[in-house]
């Protein structure tokens, strides 16, 4: 029989919260409603521009007040079960939330960092697991799933920060890969492709997108955070009036019978409507272009003529094209497409006149590829489970 968990934390942390959560924490003090805009605005500076984990070192927050949210309340980070460095600087850190309710054994999620030349990428989780069912990702065939709250989704970026020495008075990884200096931040761009589907969890995710992006805090530019949905087509005008991010539609088909079979959520959701949705998203402009995400499967959709399609169903769209190869995974039914035949695809959509990026695989040694976050690690575990047994 499975032990209770004992391991739930007495008082909760502050790192991670909105202004209204922050608001609320600071009523439930008694703190006088006069005084709560400027507390709030004090916590935020400390808790998202300093980093600190300590409230004695919130300097101008008197001492009386530092003692009754130390009392009540904690800085702390989720944990960090471990951390994997790819030999082509790639990190992939496992992180485990703490519980949310006594049921709950706390959310474990894997948060992807991506180092390059001009940037930092962040690829964060928004649910563990997915309710969806695509046939090519293996988070698909992971059977717990619930939404990450506000506070979990914030608190991936605040642990990466940390991790990569992003906070003032903090040391930079020395790696010669991790970019870092005066006024450069390591994490300079957040991707939601991670676990989960970001659109099924709407609020928390547009709440999160809310505090990363605030200036006075974290202070990410909106323009360089972006949203991958698989098409939940009804929300996708709402994430660009609300949260105004960049939008990633995984689309990997150009017809209706394919993408019905690849991207079940195709059936409720067809082509024509996303690509409608698309072309409404509000903020879409030749500066500010729509991702295009298309999984490049080996005799699936990999054609010319698909690629032919493709580039006909785009016309007119501020749109970009990512060939993603696809990461195979343990009993997949599909294998990658040769390099020959993404080269052909990829040729195809660029004479007319898209930029079609392939997206090189980072970090595949230590697994950190897109649609096997986090199930390589769990079937790693089990594996030296039954190894130790
Ligand atoms: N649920 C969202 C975001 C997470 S998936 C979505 O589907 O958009 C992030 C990206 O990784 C998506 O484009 C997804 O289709 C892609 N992906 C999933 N499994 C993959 C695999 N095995 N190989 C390559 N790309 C994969
Ligand atoms: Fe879910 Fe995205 Fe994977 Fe589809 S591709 S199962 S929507 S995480």
């Amino acid at each position: 029989m499975d032990a209770a968990p004992t391991d739930i934390p007495a008082k909760s942390s502050l790192v991670g919260l909105t202004r209204e959560g922050l608001a609320a924490a600071l009523r439930a003090l008694d703190i006088p409603e006069r005084e709560i805009r400027m507390r709030v605005n004090q916590l935020w500076n400390w808790i998202y521009f300093h980093g600190v984990r300590d409230f004695d070192a919130m300097l101008n927050v008197s001492k009386v007040l530092r003692a009754k949210l130390a009392a009540a309340y904690t800085l702390a980070r989720p944990e960090v079960v471990s951390e994997q460095v790819s030999t082509d600087g790639t990190r992939k850190w496992l992180i485990r939330m703490p519980p949310v309710d006594a049921k709950d054994r706390g959310a474990e999620i894997e948060c992807v960092y991506i180092p390059e030349s001009d940037r930092g990428t962040l690829c964060v989780s928004s649910q563990v697991g997915c309710t969806l069912t695509c046939t090519f990702c293996h988070t698909g065939t992971q059977r717990l799933v619930r939404n990450l709250t506000t506070q979990e989704i914030v608190a991936q970026l605040v642990v990466a920060r940390e991790k990569l020495g992003d906070f003032p008075g903090l040391t930079p990884p020395t790696d010669g890969i991790t970019p870092s200096g005066e006024g450069v931040r390591a994490v300079s761009n957040i991707v939601f492709m991670g676990m989960g589907e970001p659109l099924y969890n709407f609020d928390h995710v547009c709440d999160a997108l809310g505090v990363m992006s605030d200036g006075d805090g974290l202070s990410l530019s909106k323009r360089r955070i972006t949203v991958s949905t698989s098409g939940v087509v009804p929300q996708i005008g709402p994430l660009g009036e609300r949260s105004g991010a960049m939008l990633a539609i995984s689309l990997h088909a150009v017809r209706d019978d394919l993408r019905d079979k690849l991207v079940p959520l195709n059936k409720k959701y067809n082509i024509a409507e996303l690509l409608q949705a698309c072309r409404d998203y509000p903020g879409a402009s030749n500066a500010r272009r729509i991702t295009f995400e298309y999984v490049m499967l080996k005799g699936v959709n990999d054609s010319d003529a698909d690629a032919r399609e493709l580039v006909r169903l785009l016309k007119g769209m501020p749109a970009k094209i990512n060939l993603i190869p696809f990461n195979p995974w343990p009993g997949a039914p599909y294998e990658c497409s040769d390099w020959g035949r993404i080269e052909k695809f990829s040729d195809i959509v660029f004479n007319a006149g898209y930029a079609s990026p392939v997206r090189t695989p980072r970090g595949r040694d230590i697994l950190a590829a897109c649609g096997q976050l986090k199930s390589e690690t769990e079937k790693l575990r089990a594996r030296a489970r039954l190894a130790a047994e």
